[in-house]
């Protein structure tokens, strides 16, 4: 006898009517879904940010505080590959590789300057193309 729940025993011998039912529920209870992801993407974003300022949640660089325009740097540069390789969440990625070293906690802004001035954009080979859609990778 294996260690399953009788629900992990019926979700396996029954794959379709699980995926549908999934679904179905996705779509019947999409408001409260999406509410329950974004609070848990804002709930991994705090304890990210939190980790890489010191607990102090502000811009290294100008030590505004607004935790909306919050973001992760990567100090070296190279954030656009090493996002692109990631397939998860990446502040999930983060906490559970157990905070990588090599970031830091910049405000949109001086992330912006500094990309700016050391000229890292795009260095993915993936430059952007505006379109009908905005911008999108080519
Ligand atoms: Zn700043």
């Amino acid at each position: 006898m294996d260690n399953k729940t009788p629900q992990q025993r019926y979700n396996e011998t029954h794959r379709r009517e699980r995926s549908e039912y999934g679904k179905k529920y996705h779509w019947d209870n999409r408001e409260r879904c999406n509410q329950y992801a974004r609070e848990y993407r804002q709930k991994q974003k705090a304890i990210v940010i939190e980790h890489y300022s010191n607990g102090t949640n502000q811009c290294k660089h100008c030590g505004f505080k607004d935790a909306r325009t919050l973001q992760i740097d990567h100090i070296e540069g190279g954030g656009e590959i090493h996002r692109s390789k990631i397939t998860q969440y990446f502040y999930t990625y983060l906490i559970k590789n157990e905070f990588p070293s090599g970031l830091q906690v910049l405000c949109a802004n001086c992330q912006q300057i500094k990309m700016h001035n050391n000229n890292e954009r795009y260095k993915c080979g993936r430059k952007p193309k505006y379109g009908k859609e905005g911008f999108v990778f080519e």
